[in-house]
């Protein structure tokens, strides 16, 4: 696994006496730091270099930001048509330092910079406030929506504040996903069992080809273990599937793989979701990546506008995972992710029509198997 390294680090005025800024500021001590007001990307002058390519160029940039916004907000998969988690995303970073083929980052992000929240504090706050309203609802707040949750950890060291934050909170479970395998620092907080550690995985070579800097399946599985012999529960992300010739025999192995490393008690859930993406991704993936075989294959626009396998496609990768798991880990919850009820019907073993009736079905696993973390929905 590469160390990031910044270039330089452009703090905003209003953060620059923020403890989280001087934290991340003490690891680089030897990196240029620039205090700024209304950094805008397009102005400066990294952005213009014609010989640069922004996107690989702008990770260089280490941006600590006021975030004013609201500090948690529904998953954006959320929509009418498709069947959803009802999952919150807690945005504390913004940008990754790996480099997925597929990322939909790359498209996605307004500058490519590497931003960290830094008024931590404000924006922790504010996750008190929401959940305490609620205090009967059971949220799960995940942080990997615009960032690997963990690739920058070791160095940055945030989840450690934010770890010990929500093992306090009564009704809140806090995930954390990476396809990293930075956990040892992670090992000895008092994290209550409220933090879930979260790995996406693929086969490896799907790993090797597509997730360039990730940390390999070994590595991620080993680190899997690691966090669950220390009293976290675990999860895995089987996404994006990718269709691909071995797939079958990828996909069955990797679920071997996982069983064979982390005892199923400790995993509170599986999702599986299939390659989707914008399409402006797949011009900026041809020049980034023109080794890349993601985008092989015959694709259609989803009810959300981003393009998916067929369905016979997508149905036949979830049947024979879910199938595998089922084997395996009877007892661990299984879901769809951005896909609808006719999916979920003719794939699932569950087939919930709506995203409460599929948020139940995953709460009262949770419930039934952690009784002591969910008292909330008792
Ligand atoms: S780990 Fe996630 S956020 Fe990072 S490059 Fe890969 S897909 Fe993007």
């Amino acid at each position: 696994m590469f160390n990031y390294q910044p270039e330089r680090i452009l703090i905003d005025s209003a953060v620059s006496k923020e403890p989280l800024t001087r934290q991340i500021c003490s690891r680089f001590p030897n990196v240029p730091t620039y205090e700024v007001k209304n950094y805008n990307w397009h102005k400066d002058s990294s952005a213009n270099d014609p010989l640069k390519n922004p996107l690989s160029q702008g990770k260089k940039t280490l941006h600590l930001k006021q975030f004013k916004g609201k500090s948690i907000k529904a998953c954006p998969g959320f929509s009418d048509n498709l069947v959803c988690c009802n999952y919150f995303t807690l945005d504390l970073i913004e940008n990754c330092p790996f480099e997925c083929t597929y990322c939909i980052l790359q498209a996605f992000l307004n500058k490519p910079v590497i931003t960290v929240h830094a008024n931590l504090e404000d924006i922790l706050k504010q996750v008190w406030q929401i959940t305490s309203a609620q205090p009967e609802t059971l949220f799960r707040i995940g942080t990997g929506e615009h960032s690997d949750s963990l690739a920058l950890d070791k160095t940055f060291g945030i989840n450690q504040h934010v770890i010990k934050f929500f093992s306090n909170i009564p009704n809140a479970l806090l995930e954390l996903k990476t396809k990293s395998n930075h956990v040892e620092h992670l090992l000895e907080l008092p994290h209550g069992g409220k933090t879930v550690i979260s790995w996406s995985v693929n086969p490896q070579e799907i790993i090797k080809k597509e997730e360039h800097k990730t940390a390999t399946l070994d590595e991620r599985l080993k680190a899997a273990k690691m966090a669950s012999d220390a009293g976290y529960k675990v999860a895995f992300h089987f996404d994006p599937m990718i269709d691909y010739p071995d797939w079958e025999k990828g996909y069955q192995r990797l679920v071997e793989q996982i069983v064979d490393n982390v005892s199923s008690d400790r995993i509170a859930w599986i999702s599986f979701g299939t390659l989707r993406y914008i399409s402006s991704l797949k011009s900026i993936v041809d020049e980034r990546f023109p080794n890349s075989r993601v985008f092989l294959g015959e694709f259609i626009p989803g009810v959300d506008g981003k393009m998916r396998y067929l369905k016979k496609i997508r149905q036949r990768l979830y049947r024979n995972v879910q199938n595998k798991v089922e084997k395996l880990a009877p007892d661990v919850p299984t879901y769809l992710c951005m896909e609808s009820s006719h999916l979920w019907e003719k794939s699932m073993p569950n087939s919930p029509k709506t995203s409460p009736e599929m948020e139940g079905v995953l709460l009262r696993s949770l419930e039934k198997r952690y009784t002591k973390e969910t008292k909330c929905l008792i």
